[in-house]
């Protein structure tokens, strides 16, 4: 198979790459090595099914884009999303938990002014989704060696045990960086050092894993709590209301307070124990849940790594440099959200998985097409030379 450009990875990075293509009428191709497309973004309905376009929308992966994250808003204003768009709830007090003591309306740690996505972020990957064209999207397709020997870039992807070859002009690498050294072979190899600084770029939220709470009634509310907690005792560390924007089912989720590693040791007596907790933060309706579901990133080969298992509480510094590997940096870019490297820091956020993206497109057209550019080359970190 030809094809102008290569997409590898279809989170949000990759899809808006996949998206931004199809508008200039480029040639493209994505290959995604899930089921799904969406990457970290994952909503689920509330019998823990990934949401469709009408059912549920309780985020599992990324929650929230913030204001004056320019283009997320662009983007839902694009794609005809900005009426789904509300703000996270957050009337009411906060608690804040440490060994046995609970204390109420601590200001400070509340999500409140945070945008949520009515119907869950995956209304956004359903939305892109829509406008690519069903034939230049391969799901279940997962990338395992990438060749420049032979002068343009081969890539080779297993799909239903079958090896596809696809040879593009140029490949874009939307996924993080430390799982692209696992998961693909590169040929030439890369530069150890070069290897090595992949590796130690930690890839966002991978080590986290979130608990989700559904109830028929939001009886915190009730009460007049808001749902943000944050707690020193566990085994939920931060806790939110994740409810619909209107009517219910309700829910609370948070995220755990302890390592992948210790998660595996305790392995099913992690429910109960956040329950236990909901029960003591908001009162006796929270022992019965209607439904509970965890979502264990650690554990998510597509996502995480080794390196990962550690939590990690901040986002991750921009390390990506410009390369002493030009045939590598020439037809190999890099999208993805670790791949940001703005000055607004967004690296790491859905924000910056846009940012990366929109280089990375930059880039492809100077090279694509000069004429209207004026620019003939472009780097890894899809900058115009
Ligand atoms: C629990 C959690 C909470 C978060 N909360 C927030 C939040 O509230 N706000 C925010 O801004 N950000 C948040 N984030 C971060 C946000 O989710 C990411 O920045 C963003 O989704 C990354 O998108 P991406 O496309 O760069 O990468 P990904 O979504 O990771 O997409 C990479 C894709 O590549 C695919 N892939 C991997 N290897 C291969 C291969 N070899 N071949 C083919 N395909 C491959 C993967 O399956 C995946 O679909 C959160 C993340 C998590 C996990």
């Amino acid at each position: 198979m030809d094809t102008k450009v290569l997409i590898i990875g279809g989170g949000l990075s990759g899809l808006h790459c996949a998206y931004r293509l199809s508008k200039l009428k480029v040639d493209f191709l994505l290959m995604e090595g899930r089921g799904r497309l969406g990457g970290r973004i994952l909503s689920y309905d509330h019998e823990g099914n990934p949401a469709g376009r009408h059912s549920g929308g309780y985020d599992m992966g990324p929650t929230w884009f913030w204001p004056g994250q320019t283009r997320m808003e662009n983007l839902v204003r694009e794609l005809d999303l900005v009426d789904k768009v509300f703000l996270q709830f957050g009337a009411g007090d906060s608690l804040y938990e440490d060994g046995n003591s609970i204390q109420r309306g601590i200001p400070g740690f509340s999500m409140a002014g945070s945008y949520r996505v009515s119907g869950g972020l995956q209304q956004i990957v359903l939305a892109l989704q829509d406008n690519l064209p069903a034939e230049t999207v391969y799901r279940d397709a997962q990338a395992t060696r990438l060749n420049l020997e032979s002068g343009s870039v081969v890539a080779e992807c297993r799909r239903n045990g079958e090896l596809m070859e696809i040879r593009s002009e140029l490949t874009v690498l939307a996924l993080p960086p430390r799982l692209a050294m696992q998961s693909i072979e590169f040929a030439p190899a890369l530069a150890a050092d070069r290897v090595a600084e992949f590796r130690a770029i930690p890839t966002c939220m991978a080590g986290h894993a979130k608990l989700l709470a559904i109830y028929d009634q939001p009886f915190w509310r009730e009460r007049g709590f808001s749902g943000d907690v944050i707690s020193q005792t566990g085994p939920l560390r931060e806790i939110h209301d994740a409810s619909p924007e209107v009517g219910g089912p309700y829910a609370l989720f948070g995220f755990f307070g302890v390592s992948a590693k210790q998660r595996q040791q305790r392995g099913s007596e992690m429910i109960p124990a956040a329950i236990d907790q909901l029960t003591r933060l908001f009162g006796n309706e929270a022992q019965s849940p209607a439904s509970v579901f965890i979502k264990d990133w650690a554990e998510d080969r597509h996502t995480a790594t080794d390196g990962d298992r550690e939590m990690l509480n901040f986002h991750p510094a921009p390390a990506l440099r410009r390369s002493a590997e030009p045939e590598w940096d020439r037809r190999v870019l890099w999208a993805g959200s670790e791949a940001s490297n703005s000055a607004e820091r967004v690296n790491g956020f859905l924000e910056g998985a846009i940012e990366s993206s929109e280089r990375v497109i930059a880039a492809i057209e100077s090279h694509l097409m000069p004429e209207t550019t004026g620019y003939a080359g472009v780097n890894n970190q899809g900058i115009a030379e």
